[in-house]
């Protein structure tokens, strides 16, 4: 299986070099040349498998033979073997074909656990047989920095370096990041905000010469194709626990960067009967605006209590754009610049195919707190404000009441509990029993200036040999 850009500006590369890669060289993003294609009969007969076994089934074909299989199963039973719940992704019911699919069981209790397990030991991996090293770098605002910490700490053949706002991440959320003690990890908090961390990343990526000789960075945010194919597997996994292929069902996806629905866009695309795919949006709601109302418009990012899903621009909706546009590149790169300068629309044709598939809705903060109360008192299950709004999108989307509602839950409550507490419950919500110490656990990050060259010494001086 070969993999192109979004732009259509760079040769066909295999997946290897596109785990590595992040970004295409012309600006766009990596996907498959052609997707694997399931028949009904070929995804009913997985119905018996466990969680890793149909994760090899899905991600096989992707990998295109460059990873032996004996070897891709071990990768996959080593990324799921520290979930919590022996069925990895648990089925909630939430009421008449309502249901819930806790994404949170893994060991920093959101979904990204998912994609970054088996994407921090496919890159030990791929690495190793390479004989090389990489060092990654990423910006975080919460939840992707102690996942992917969290993925890599075993890792043997990399550094990673994750850049968080000083004092402006939960300390749920920044305990989980820091307490993580190896020599490989290394956590710096930045005076300054998300967008100056996430800038750093960008410029550190664009000039790597600040990397000792042979050492390239490599980058785990959403965009890095691996993680979106780990996420298609919940999707055929949530469908099989209530009755498909041979019936149709629904995902309701709390959405920031687009990744974790596209991946249900590709389950639909690739043979899974699926009705509707809802995006949840709060108040940072581009994405509602536009498949509602064709209205790609940039707003001033506003902080919700759903932080995870405070997004400007997503990037994985480029993916999506470029299936909406008969796969031309040349067309997304005119639209990818539309969009950065404020304003996007998109053509009649391209919108009304999406709108077969997708349905929008935006939960503000308020619609929100409301949901967790309510769902509280009514059935004694405590929602996270992320799933809090898939939910109340799923009730409100719903097309067709007799075919089951999944909502996404990405995330444990206990991350978020400001969220929580304005609902109306009364204590911290309680961390899991592996994380209960996590506040008398020893941390460990360095504070450093908004500042390029103070933050390249860093990490030129601290690259494990
Ligand atoms: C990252 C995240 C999201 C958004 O997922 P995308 O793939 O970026 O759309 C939603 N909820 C939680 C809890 C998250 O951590």
């Amino acid at each position: 299986m070969k993999y192109i850009s979004t732009r259509g500006g760079v040769e066909p590369k295999s997946f290897e070099d596109v785990v590595l890669t992040g970004l295409a060289e012309d600006g766009g993003l990596f996907v498959p040349e052609q997707l694997p294609k399931f028949s009904t009969e070929e995804i009913a007969s997985w119905a018996e498998l466990s969680y890793e076994e149909l994760a090899l089934k899905i991600i096989t074909p992707f990998v295109g033979g460059s990873i032996p299989e004996q070897d891709l199963r071990q990768l996959i039973e080593k990324s799921y073997a520290g979930f919590r719940h022996e069925a990895i992704a648990p089925l909630v019911q939430a009421g008449h074909n309502q249901w819930i699919l806790e994404l949170f069981q893994g060991p920093t209790l959101a979904f990204k656990d998912f994609a970054l397990q088996f994407l921090g030991n496919l890159l030990d991996y791929i690495l190793a047989k390479r004989e090389q090293k990489v060092v990654i770098m990423g910006a975080t605002s919460g939840d992707t920095g102690s996942a992917a910490i969290e993925g890599c700490r075993h890792c043997k053949n990399l550094d990673i370096f994750i850049l968080h706002p000083y004092q402006r991440v939960s300390e749920v959320q920044r305990r989980q990041m820091t307490t993580v003690l190896a020599d490989n990890i290394h956590n710096l908090a930045l005076h300054g905000n998300f967008d100056d961390c996430q800038n750093m990343v960008k410029a550190s990526f664009a000039d790597q010469s600040f990397l000792p000789e042979g050492r390239q960075l490599a980058a785990v945010n959403s965009i890095n194709w691996a993680r979106i194919m780990a996420q298609i597997v919940y999707y055929f996994w949530a469908s099989l626990a209530l009755g498909g292929p041979h019936k149709k069902v629904s995902f309701s996806v709390p959405t920031g960067n687009f990744g974790d629905i596209f991946a249900g866009y590709l389950a639909h695309q690739m043979g899974l009967p699926i009705e509707q795919l809802v995006i949840a949006t709060n108040q940072n709601d581009i994405l509602h605006r536009c498949i509602s109302e064709n209205d790609h418009s940039t707003q001033p990012l506003q902080q919700s209590l759903a932080p995870s899903m405070d997004i400007m621009i997503s990037s994985n909706f480029e993916r999506l754009l470029f299936d909406l546009y008969d796969r031309d590149g040349e067309q997304i790169a005119h639209l990818m610049a539309d969009a950065k300068s404020g304003h996007m629309k998109l053509s009649d044709t391209s919108l009304a195919k999406a709108r077969k598939l997708f349905s929008s809705y935006r939960c503000g903060d308020e619609g929100m707190v409301e949901v967790i109360r309510s769902t509280y008192e009514d059935s004694g299950y405590l929602l996270d404000p992320h799933t809090a709004i898939g939910l109340a999108a799923a009730r409100e989307c719903s097309s067709n009441k007799s075919t089951p509602m999944i909502t996404l839950a990405t995330a444990h409550p206990a991350k978020f509990p400001d969220a929580v507490k304005q609902a109306g419950y009364h204590e911290d919500p309680a961390l899991p029993p592996h994380m209960a110490d996590l506040f008398d656990r020893e941390e460990q990050y360095t504070v450093l200036d908004n500042d390029k060259s103070a933050v390249q010494t860093f990490i030129g001086e601290n690259i494990t040999s």
